[in-house]
């Protein structure tokens, strides 16, 4: 790796793990970090997790895990120009869906009503934070602790939104910890940022999603290049595309297309980066906390990149078809919860275990909890299809016919 820029993060200058733990012989906190994200039993689920299309909708479509990769490949070939960490960037990319329920926002949605219908004060449930639980406790490894044991820094990445009321729960549990940079505004703080590692982790995710969409819409037939033609930033690449192979049409015309917006994208967020970085002043992550979000598009790019998320929201995840299969999926999720909540026998053993609320012992499957807690985190850890084999067994009627 070429040198890191001095407002890079540092493996060896990093807050550390939870648990302090000797350094590796030939790996850096980061490099294991992703390590472990890779090894861990939640990362192997992205593989039968909706991105927006359903896993049984097709063997093409995007999934968490595909998705999460697009999202390490953008991040880290951006880190690498602008000389961030790789390697921290990479973990955090890996690990940012980790925490997502089957069935994609639908299942999320459907848990967070579930869990406060169960009870309004509960921390509901958020997808970031589910991130957090499962790299913190629900992975079980190793021998001394729960969870993964990640650096402070990746943890901090994957926490990339959490709710007030969340935050002072964390902030309890760990005080000035990855939760603290949500609490400052309203303690009357400077707000905080995370490094800027954690900033590209999170638009690599924004140009990922906005540009697989756009393959994943027209493969499914829900959208069509002509409709694609409104936005001005598919529009734009088009007819470059066009200019330079008159006659291009079907899949390659798309492909192309798509490329060259996601390269336009990727050299504009270097471009905008670097002047801001400039524009700061900043020398160190210290400096970097403290400023606004550095990592950005050019106001041009972001004005572009809106229309195009709002054209997705408008005619991909609103459109009927997806919307009859988020209301399924949401009726599926309510159903699940209710069944284990009625008979918490129908879950494993290790998951009941949690109801256990004795200390200190490391239980089969995470921390002690309150039962509505073990369950949702059962349901999220679930992938589409063993959601819906669980359903079909407890329920007695398929919710996804497998179409022929
Ligand atoms: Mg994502």
């Amino acid at each position: 790796m070429n040198q890191l820029a001095p407002y890079a993060s540092d493996a060896a200058g990093s807050r550390g793990r939870r648990h302090p733990e000797p350094a590796a012989p030939t790996r850096s906190a980061f490099q294991r970090d992703r390590d472990r994200i890779v090894h861990s039993t939640a990362f192997r689920r992205l593989v039968y997790k909706t991105q927006v299309f359903l896993n049984h909708e097709g063997d093409l479509f995007r999934t968490r895990l595909t998705h999460s990769l697009e999202v390490a490949q953008l991040g880290r070939s951006i880190a690498r120009t602008l000389r961030l960490n790789e390697d921290l960037v990479e973990a955090i990319a890996l690990a940012h869906d980790l925490g997502h329920t089957p069935f994609g926002h639908a299942g999320q949605d459907a848990l967070n009503t579930c869990l406060k219908g169960h009870d309004p004060d509960s921390a509901g449930f958020e997808h970031n934070l589910q991130s957090l639980r499962v790299v913190d406790g629900l992975e079980e490894r190793y021998p001394d602790y729960n969870g993964l044991n990640l650096s402070f820094e990746t943890r901090e990445g994957i926490l990339k939104h959490c709710s007030r009321r969340n935050a002072r729960r964390i902030e309890a549990r760990e005080p000035g910890g990855v939760a603290s940079r949500f609490l400052a505004a309203a303690e009357g703080q400077p707000v905080q940022q995370p490094g800027l590692e954690a900033q590209l982790a999170n638009l690599a995710d924004e140009i990922a999603y906005n540009a697989h969409d756009i393959d994943d819409g027209v493969r499914s037939g829900l959208l069509s290049l002509d409709q694609l033609d409104q936005v001005e930033l598919f529009a734009q690449y088009s007819r470059e595309t066009l200019q330079q192979y008159p006659g291009l049409q079907g899949r390659r015309l798309l492909f192309e297309t798509i490329r060259r917006m996601l390269s336009a994208q990727v050299y504009d967020v270097m471009d905008a980066t670097r002047a801001s970085l400039v524009a700061a002043g900043v020398d160190s992550v210290h400096a970097v906390r403290s400023s606004p979000a550095l990592v950005r598009f050019s106001p041009d790019m972001a004005a572009k990149s809106s229309s195009l998320k709002r054209f997705l929201l408008q005619n991909l995840y609103r459109h009927p078809q997806v919307v009859e299969t988020t209301q399924t999926a949401q009726q599926v999720v309510r159903e699940l919860f209710a069944a284990y909540m009625t008979d918490p026998a129908e879950m494993p053993q290790a998951h009941t275990e949690r109801f256990d609320q004795r200390e200190g012992r490391l239980l089969a499957s995470g921390a002690p909890a309150k039962p509505e807690r073990v369950v949702a985190d059962y349901i999220a850890g679930m992938t589409d299809r063993f959601a819906g084999r669980e359903h079909e067994r407890l329920i007695g009627r398929q919710a996804f016919p497998v179409r022929s």
